[in-house]
């Protein structure tokens, strides 16, 4: 069985709310102006990262709403009271942020913090804007390039987070040419989920494998020199690692990922998961760190049902699939939202971002060394 512990990763939600409303998010509460209170803070501190259960570095990522719908201000007085209730442990903040309200300040936060900043752009306007729209209905590609803008300007290091859809796919150039410019230290291709209250994708068309290993061929063939794509890099690293670590997949370790929403409900897994509503698994919410740290979320009956269909699922997939040892088993959100069973295996998501991402590296280095 896989214990997953230590914590390594905690998301946390500071509010629902997210500023824009693309056309596949995937949060079912975006409208929800609620932010987390300082009270939650510095329970999270307490309770969840001094824990011994957590890891003595822990990254904590700041998402699932936009995360800087909520002010400057509030961060500082939420990393100062996190660090003063886990004094023994070293805290590394990131925000994926949607781009459109960088200005000096926020960049003044980041670096006082070392905050490791990335932003969500899906190419150039015409792309972008299609579905990355504005809550009145606009494009809101030119106001994530003024903080883009920015963001060079200041000499502050950002990475990128572009969705691909099909129209994207089919458009390899236009896409790579794009960010060969933009001046990112890395691009992370993500692929349009079906997910959460997104129910349908782009790609699940039938040519889409062809053409998203025809996009990432092409982008090693160019190999722009400013351009940095994590796909790539992941299967470098891959090749590299020891096999015990390239099967390791911290979306299947119980704990290894703990989600903490708004309102201080705890879960872990995919990170995607908490808050969205089912009976049937509790909203995904185990404990409440109010009153209890991650070791709750092990006790807690539904999450043991949980975890035992998710061990089903990641069998399954070392059953039927020979990317297993490079995969671990995938990505236990995307099987609950496309397969509505955690105890699957293939989906969408990683016929994507596990299998065509390793044959296209591989296939297009063979081509390229002869
Ligand atoms: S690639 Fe898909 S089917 Fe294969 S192990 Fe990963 S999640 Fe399972």
């Amino acid at each position: 069985m896989n214990e997953g512990a230590p914590v390594r990763l905690v998301v946390v939600q500071p509010t629902p709310y997210c500023s824009l409303d693309c056309a596949y998010c995937y949060l079912p509460f975006r409208n929800d102006r609620r932010r987390m209170t300082l009270d939650t803070l510095d329970a999270i501190g307490r309770n969840l990262l001094a824990s011994p259960l957590v890891a003595s570095e822990i990254d904590i990522a700041w998402h699932a709403g936009e995360p800087m719908t909520v002010p400057p201000e509030w961060y500082r007085d939420a990393f100062e009271k996190l660090a003063a209730n886990a004094p023994d442990k070293t805290l590394r903040h990131g925000f994926q942020t949607n781009g459109i309200h960088i200005d000096p300040t926020w960049i003044e936060l980041w670096r006082a913090y070392n905050v490791r900043v990335g932003v969500s752009i899906d190419g150039p306007a015409r792309l972008h804007d299609a579905r990355r729209r504005t809550r009145a209905g606009g494009g809101s590609h030119a106001l994530v390039m003024r903080g883009v803008d920015a963001l060079r300007d200041a000499g502050q290091a950002f990475h990128v987070i572009a969705v691909l859809t099909a129209d994207a796919l089919r458009e390899p150039d236009e896409v790579l040419d794009f960010f060969a410019g933009l001046g990112a230290v890395e691009v992370g291709l993500n692929v349009e989920e079906i997910e959460g209250v997104h129910g349908e994708s782009s790609l699940a068309g039938d040519d889409i494998e062809r053409l998203y290993k025809r996009f990432l061929s092409r982008a090693i063939e160019r190999a722009d020199p400013g351009l940095r794509l994590r796909e790539v890099e992941g299967v470098r690293w891959l090749l590299s690692a020891p096999p015990e670590v390239r099967a390791s997949n911290p979306q299947v370790s119980p704990l290894a990922i703990v989600s903490v929403s708004v309102d201080g409900k705890m879960s872990t897994y995919s990170p995607e998961l908490l808050g969205t509503p089912t009976t049937r698994w509790d909203d995904f919410a185990f404990a409440d760190v109010h009153r209890e740290g991650p070791e709750a979320i092990l006790e807690n009956p539904v999450f043991m049902k949980l975890r035992a269909d998710i061990e089903r699922g990641v069998v399954a997939c070392a059953q039927s699939c020979g990317y297993f040892t490079v995969c671990g088993g995938g990505a236990p959100a995307n099987k609950w939202f496309e397969l509505g069973d955690f105890a699957g295996a293939e989906t969408l998501y990683c016929r994507l971002t596990r299998k065509a991402t390793l044959d296209a590296v591989l296939e297009a280095w063979e081509t390229a060394n002869g």
